[in-house]
């Protein structure tokens, strides 16, 4: 059998198994699993090391203005590289929708903003504007082009749709075999905090944490999945950031709903406590739902070993510590004025393998689970998330037993701060392939601008789960068919 490349001599870890073995390489896909092959133009020696499914990030905000019009630092180029030196080999950002414009036109704007992308991407559209003209053709097409998940807010006065807007969106994405993603956290809760601490002069970064309190994530969880109920729609709970939230998500899925839910590093690493550092400094912490406590991140870990989450994933929102991102609205503001959200596409997997692995939290097989193969399945990346012969090349391989102290220059963003500085982590990805070419190699940058390419993605297959509430279920004669 003629190989473009084999990877000889590595640990092979999918997220169910792992076994020593050689991978055979041919025209951007895996055609042979062996204990030994031999030949391969390209010959990659993976002795002592790790080779496992290159990651998908399924959370990451690259080249996208906030609703106040603020540009992330990252564009498809620095954020692809950045997401490759972080052991990943394909991301799904968003692509925003601004109240008003059309999704076809959101889609033109960000297919020529990924055109430099070096690795494999996709799209979760955010939809803020419902109308119906969105619902009836504009979502139905986004779908067709293989756009399969979008994500809708229950915060922020400029995104949030509403229960009736979500239930719309729901129902739209139920019929098509869409999964909906939601930003949980009650508006008006938050509104109403940050009405108080401004009457009291609380305006520091750290009142942030304060402002938007656990009850208000908890709160528009439990109503994101009585909504999704409602119509039997699949919904994705993103960064959950509260230990209630993750029970609730628990619960649910012990109960048959059709519930998905990540985490994020951050909940995990830093506490509100970050936001108390001296001077301005909290703002490179500032991101929301915002950091709580040791406490919880000791009981996220619990339910990121028990399976509550999906996956964990980045919420990379790259706003440098300046006047062009954290600091637009001026240098000494009041904390609802910096912009949100924290930097960490490359530190992600890197973080989770040490504190998760390395650290005796999961098992291998789990990393891969919750780093690659479930985003794979959840999202309908069908030829990604594992090893398997006819599996794209997507492959990361990692160095288990390297250490280093992390720094800004391992993050190979646009960015002037990392959150993750100085943090020691043990195990590095070295080398990422994706549809077997290689991005990045032995730590150096490989791949060119632009060889990425978008992946039409696969709709949810429904049948069989989920629950029809009573009321709009035919077989329970209520005597009405909606
Ligand atoms: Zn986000």
């Amino acid at each position: 059998m003629q190989f473009d490349t084999v990877i000889h001599g590595g640990t092979l870890v999918t997220s169910s198994d792992v076994a020593k073995g050689d991978i055979g390489i041919r025209d951007g896909r895996i055609v042979a699993l062996a204990e030994s092959l031999s030949g391969g133009d390209q010959r990659i020696d993976a002795g002592g090391r790790l080779v496992m499914p290159g990651g998908i990030e399924a959370h990451a905000h690259i080249a996208q203005e906030s609703s106040s019009g603020v540009m992330g630092a990252d564009d498809y180029l620095s954020g692809s590289v950045s997401a490759a030196f972080g052991g990943n080999s394909s991301f799904i950002p968003f692509a925003a929708q601004h109240r008003g414009q059309s999704v076809d036109e959101v889609i033109a704007t960000y297919d020529a903003r990924a055109a430099s992308s070096v690795i494999d991407y996709s799209y979760h559209l955010i939809i803020t504007d419902p109308s119906a003209e969105v619902l009836q053709d504009q979502l139905p097409r986004a779908f067709a082009r293989g756009i399969t998940s979008f994500k809708v807010f229950m915060t922020y006065d400029m995104m949030n749709i509403g229960d009736g807007g979500m239930l719309d969106i729901l129902s739209v994405a139920r019929e098509h075999g869409a999964i909906t993603m939601v930003h949980a956290e009650n508006n008006d809760m938050v509104k109403w905090m940050n009405g108080r601490l401004a009457e009291a002069g609380l305006t520091a970064p750290k009142y942030h944490a304060i402002s938007r309190p656990e009850l208000a994530e908890e709160e528009a969880i439990n109503r994101a999945v009585s909504l999704a109920k409602l119509v039997d729609a699949p919904l994705f709970i993103v960064h959950v950031s509260t230990a209630g939230g993750a029970a609730i998500v628990q619960r649910e899925i012990l109960a048959g709903t059709r519930l998905f839910a990540e985490t994020c590093p951050q909940y995990l690493a830093f506490t509100r406590d970050d936001l108390d550092r001296p001077g301005m400094e909290g703002a490179k912490f500032v991101c929301s739902p915002p950091l709580r406590d040791a406490e919880t991140a000791e009981a996220l870990w619990r339910h990121i070993k028990s399976g509550t989450f999906t996956s964990v994933s980045s919420d990379h929102a790259p706003y440098r510590y300046d006047e062009t991102g954290k600091f637009i609205k001026g240098a000494d503001v009041p904390y609802p004025q910096i912009s949100n959200g924290m930097p960490g596409i490359a530190a992600r997997l890197p973080y989770l393998f040490s504190e998760g692995v390395v650290k005796g939290r999961i098992s291998l097989q789990e990393f891969v689970g919750l780093s690659s193969a479930n985003a794979a399945g959840t999202f309908g990346m069908t030829g990604k998330g594992s090893l398997a012969p006819g599996m794209d090349a997507d492959i990361a391989i990692w160095d288990p037993e390297a250490t280093r102290v992390m720094g800004l220059q391992d993050q190979h963003d646009n960015m002037d701060y990392t959150p993750f500085e100085g943090m020691e982590l043990t195990g590095v990805p070295e080398t990422v392939m994706n549809r077997g070419a290689l991005i990045t190699h032995k730590g150096a940058l490989v791949a060119k601008e632009g060889q990425g390419q978008f992946v039409a993605r696969a709709p949810m297959t429904l049948s069989g789960h989920g629950h029809l509430a009573k009321e709009r279920d035919p077989a329970q004669n209520f005597g009405a068919q909606i």
